[in-house]
């Protein structure tokens, strides 16, 4: 099986040892998503996972950190991840820990003691698109789950002692939702417990859905500005004790911090009341310049 799309992981997962399980996403239906669309999804078989473990055995330590590609292999059913991690295993007996990409409805077609068996198994990180608290947003833009369920699957996940790292899409809702979607966020966040935060700024790249309804005037992208009072907004309500991580090409503004460091957050909120402040909107879109990027 060939797989096609260019091999892609968070860069927390820079130094695990890297299998091709998955390509592609079995969902792809996101409005927004320039990432999988176009390569179809497709799974390898265990012992081909297992003969790319072996290439890489004189490589990596026994007892590396392990990541699976894909945009969801998640969704596989728990008996073949079983197969899987068994195929690890064999290779390399006492890797540490297993990460992978996960949607929300991935989580909910596993029970709760088949989260708990994964994770006695090996599983320790989920990597999973939450993107936003605004049900309306998420609606809009087809995620084809609610903020509720985020809230439900997380609660399972923490149950069953897997860790997750989610990602926030700052803009995602474009123009006028803004300030809605970054209170919405903060609260859907304020009662579960990732990890760390990631966030992106809206980007429309070409040939999605989302550039479509730009198109016909059914989405209208929010400004650069309003992106970072809906960042202003959710930070101020973040109050759990987690890692913002806004460090990405297409972020205006670039922190990282500990939540619970409550000295730096405070100089980190008045920069961003600061720069709203004394820059022009202008100067704002200068910051990321984000239509050089998109190409629209
Ligand atoms: S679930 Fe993720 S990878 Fe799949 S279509 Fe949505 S944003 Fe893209």
């Amino acid at each position: 099986m060939e797989f096609t799309e260019p091999a892609m992981r968070p860069p927390q997962e820079a130094n695990s040892l890297f299998l091709r399980a998955t390509q592609g996403c079995s969902y792809n239906d996101c409005h927004f998503c320039y990432v999988s669309r176009g390569y179809p999804f497709m799974a390898v078989k265990p012992e081909d996972l297992e003969h790319e473990a072996m290439a890489y055995k004189p490589f990596f330590s026994s007892n590396t950190k392990v990541y699976l590609t894909g945009s969801n292999p998640f969704v596989l059913p728990f008996n073949t991840l079983k197969t899987y991690i068994a195929a690890i295993r064999k290779v390399f007996p006492n890797f540490s820990e297993l990460s992978m990409q996960s949607r929300i409805d991935d989580i909910s077609r596993k029970s709760d003691a088949q989260l708990k068996e994964l994770h006695m198994l090996g599983l320790a990180q989920l990597y999973i698109g939450t993107e936003n608290g605004n049900e309306e947003v998420l609606k809009l833009m087809n995620k084809g789950h609610t903020a509720a369920q985020t809230v439900e699957e997380l609660h399972r996940l923490d149950k069953a002692e897997i860790a997750y790292t989610t990602f926030y899409v700052l803009g995602l809702g474009g123009k006028g939702r803004g300030k809605a979607s970054g209170l919405a966020t903060a609260k859907m966040f304020n009662q579960v417990n990732p990890r760390r935060i990631t966030t992106t700024g809206m980007t429309i790249f070409p040939n999605t859905p989302v550039a479509e309804m730009l198109k016909l005037g059914e989405y209208f992208e929010a400004t650069e500005r309003e992106k970072i009072e809906e960042l202003l907004i959710f930070l101020e309500n973040l109050n759990i004790d987690t890692f913002y991580d806004g460090i990405h090409y297409l972020n205006s503004l670039n922190y990282r911090f500990a939540n619970s460091n409550k000295e730096f957050k405070r100089r980190v909120l008045e920069d961003i009341r600061e720069i709203l402040q004394n820059y022009s909107d202008w100067e704002l879109e200068k910051m990321v310049n984000r239509k050089e990027k998109h190409s629209l």
